[in-house]
């Protein structure tokens, strides 16, 4: 269920494997995600593997400039960075879902479903249809309908994210505007400026329960970037960090944010979802070709043990960066430190994961407890 980039590359991987898929959304597309749009190099990469081609021509738009703030602080510009790519969601996931399609997952988009047994293997639509089978994936975002049949909520309130944004005109300078990212621009969190051709994507996202008036954090990182503060931003929950150790149950898996798969730290969902869903249809591939269906879970959760892994290094190394006691230290490390930007931006590239990230900072904790504590230091302030 959900044909975004979780469920479509799912469908996609489980018809090249040679097993009967069908895929079922709600919405028809090409159709809206709130969403940044940031297809970062680990994005494009997992694109590339699962697919087998890159996106089409024209479909991400590619900077090679980011520039960096934090709590205020300028934290400048870097040039010549790896290719950091950006697109319309409305665009990307038309294109996902159609490789899905093509690659012969049966079409049930555009019809939404009224409810599920997953016991039974069972999704009933709200036309009536009728579908059975022996394993279901739940792909359907972080509101995820799946999640609550399993678990009674889809998320947890205390500690899922929420994201604002807007899309705002385009200036005439976007295709070489830098990507713009503002560490602290909410709690826990961070803004985003996206320069596109065709807009400029201008958001803010954190934990929830640390940004009790998330509205007037946009407002003001919207003054900030010299846009109009009062106008409409749409809102949508992000599972930042908050993802499940078991992502399913039974006969039924989840993937992408309704698993809670997105990094902590840059709010990056897209990657994982599209790997997400490539395992799980795997395990499910692996499970059924021996006809033990009840099996795909286990084997699913053994594939994401690495992405797990990440997640929760990226959960440790988030404390040093957004952390009210840390964050001084922070501004002045990043600043100081070609080494730390230059890490952030490979794994912003995915061409690193956060246990190289986490070798090359975690050791550097103590030193950066003490610069933090020390009489003098006003970083708590
Ligand atoms: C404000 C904001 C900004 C973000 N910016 C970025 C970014 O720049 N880069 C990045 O990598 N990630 C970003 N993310 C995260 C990213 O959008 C998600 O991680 C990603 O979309 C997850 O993909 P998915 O396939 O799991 O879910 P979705 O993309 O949400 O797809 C789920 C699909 O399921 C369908 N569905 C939902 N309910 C049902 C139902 N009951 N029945 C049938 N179908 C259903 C929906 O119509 C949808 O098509 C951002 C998120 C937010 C909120």
């Amino acid at each position: 269920m959900g044909a975004g980039p979780a469920g479509g590359a799912a469908a996609f991987t489980a018809a090249r494997a040679g097993l009967t898929v069908a895929l079922v959304d709600r919405h028809a597309f090409p159709r809206d995600k709130l969403c940044g749009g940031g297809f970062t190099g680990r994005s494009h990469q997992y694109f590339c593997e699962i697919f087998g081609t890159p996106p089409e021509p024209g479909q991400i738009e590619t900077h090679h400039s980011v520039s960096f703030h934090a709590h205020g602080t300028d934290l400048g510009r870097i040039d010549g960075i790896p290719p950091l790519h950006l697109t319309m969601r409305r665009v990307l996931d038309t294109e996902i879902c159609a490789r899905a399609l093509a690659a012969g997952a049966a079409d049930f988009t555009g019809r939404p479903v009224a409810r599920l047994d997953p016991e039974a293997g069972q999704v009933v639509l709200e036309d009536g249809a009728e579908l059975t089978a022996p394993l279901v994936l739940g792909a359907d975002g972080v509101n995820s309908m799946v999640a609550r049949a399993l678990f009674g909520q889809a998320f947890d309130r205390g500690r899922i994210g929420f994201g604002l944004e807007v899309e705002a005109p385009a200036a005439p300078d976007n295709a070489e505007a830098p990507v713009r990212i503002d560490f602290g621009a909410a709690d826990w969190g961070y803004g985003w400026h996206f320069p596109k051709t065709c807009s400029s994507t201008i958001g803010v996202g954190g934990v929830l329960a640390r940004n009790a008036d998330m509205k007037a954090m946009m407002r003001s990182y919207l003054t900030l970037l010299g846009q109009d503060p009062d106008q409409k931003a749409k809102g949508q929950f992000l599972p930042f960090g908050d993802f499940r150790r078991v992502p399913g149950r039974g006969r039924t898996l989840l993937a992408g944010d309704a698993a809670g798969l997105v990094d902590p730290i840059t709010g990056e969902g897209i990657a994982y979802a599209m790997k997400s869903g490539q395992l799980a249809a795997l395990a499910a591939a692996a499970a059924l070709r021996e006809g033990r269906p009840e099996t795909a879970l286990a084997r699913y959760r053994r594939s994401l043990r690495p992405m797990h892994r990440a997640l929760r290094q990226a959960r440790a190394i988030r404390l040093m960066i957004f952390a009210r006691p840390f964050r001084g230290s922070f501004v002045a490390a990043f600043r100081r430190s070609g080494q730390l930007r230059h890490l952030y931006l490979r794994l912003l590239a995915g061409e690193i994961e956060y246990p190289e990230m986490a070798r090359a900072t975690l050791w550097r904790f103590p030193a950066f407890l003490w610069r933090s504590i020390r009489p003098g230091n006003r970083s708590g302030a």
